[in-house]
């Protein structure tokens, strides 16, 4: 399937700021601007990072908004390159460092709203990872909530049937579930995934660090969350080629290429960069952790749904945050807003 997701998507208006300039940092800002950055990576105690289509550039996905992104090309009625397909695409560099700094300690939790796929492949942690927008590999069963990775892409968007039907064996395996397996791709108007979203908003809370990189954050809600990290008094690094929504509530701004940066970054860390091997999906992190190829092993989903509901629960008996920010009640009731910003999922 062609890896021009965009085009599977109904016509939507409001695709946000596309199209800005570019600006780079020179060398030797950038270079005592990642010091800084690893400084504060090293002072962390819970470190988010937030990632968007600008990652997955040098994997030849185009982004959105960028100088040829997808949506400033089709304001000026072009149609944008793709170097790859989705299956064909290789982890870039930073996808690889982030599985670095999360097995190094550092990285706790990792948001994107990225779909495809390349932090699954690239084997990250899934109970590790939101993917806001959905995965282009992942389809998942109405009824009982079991995903599947795919070796292919699914093929169909906008969380509509897939054709498939779920295989998972009910109780003393008399018989399978056979929910209809869905689509996980968002569409315009679709509601973000509860399980992942309230993952990414209790992480993006608990966080001292959030780092963006390759995101304009125009998305809502996806966009707001490093703010809930700086209003809790952590701070927000960004890493990003073209302005972003959120500039003015940066500690540090980086003007640079998410995969120099990186790597300057891991140096300055000490950390090597891990090699893909192919594709790999790993369900869980350590101690437990299970990496397996591209199919998952059976059940894992059943137990993580049973702890994910007593997760549920623990946050419910907890106290409330006292956090009244406008810019949060968007995020935290995921409402529609009539702001001409509001776009539901990045596509
Ligand atoms: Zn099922």
């Amino acid at each position: 399937m062609s890896v021009n997701y965009a085009a599977g998507l109904s016509p939507y208006a409001d695709k946000g700021v596309c199209g800005l300039p570019e600006t780079f940092d020179n060398p030797e800002e950038l270079k005592a601007k990642v010091e800084t950055l690893a400084q504060l990576i090293k002072e962390s105690e819970y470190l988010v990072v937030h990632s968007g289509a600008g990652i997955s550039t040098a994997s030849g996905i185009p982004d959105f908004r960028g100088p040829k992104g997808v949506w400033t090309l089709e304001e000026k009625g072009e149609s944008p390159h793709f170097d790859t397909t989705f299956e064909n695409a290789r982890p870039s560099l930073t996808h690889m460092a982030l599985l670095g700094l999360q097995r190094a300690g550092y990285l706790k939790y990792l948001i994107s709203q990225n779909v495809d796929g390349l932090h699954v492949r690239s084997g990250f942690p899934r109970d590790l990872l939101s993917e806001l927008h959905g995965n282009m590999f992942v389809e998942e069963c109405e009824k009982c909530g079991r995903q599947y990775v795919r070796e292919k892409v699914i093929g169909v968007m906008g969380l509509k049937p897939t054709g498939r039907y779920c295989d998972v064996m009910r109780s003393r395996g008399l018989r399978a579930c056979r929910g209809k397996l869905m689509s996980t791709i968002l569409d315009w108007e679709d509601a973000l995934p509860d399980r992942d979203l309230n993952k990414a908003d209790e992480a993006s809370r608990r966080a001292d660090l959030a780092l963006t990189l390759g995101t304009s954050m125009q998305i809502k809600p996806s966009g707001d969350l490093p703010l809930l990290t700086k209003r809790k008094g952590g701070k927000v690094a960004i890493v990003n080629l073209q302005p972003t929504k959120h500039d003015k509530h940066a500690h540090l701004r980086i003007h640079g290429y998410v995969d120099e940066v990186m790597k300057q970054l891991m140096e300055l860390l000490g950390l090597e960069i891990p090699k893909w091997e192919g594709p790999t999906v790993c369900d869980r992190s350590a101690p437990d952790s299970t990496t397996t190829d591209v199919k998952p092993p059976r059940g894992v989903t059943a137990k993580r749904k049973v702890k994910e509901e007593e997760e549920r629960k623990r946050e419910a008996a907890a106290p409330t945050d006292d956090v009244s920010a406008e810019e949060e009640t968007g995020l935290v009731k995921r409402e529609r807003s009539d702001s001409s910003v509001e776009i539901k999922g990045e596509k």
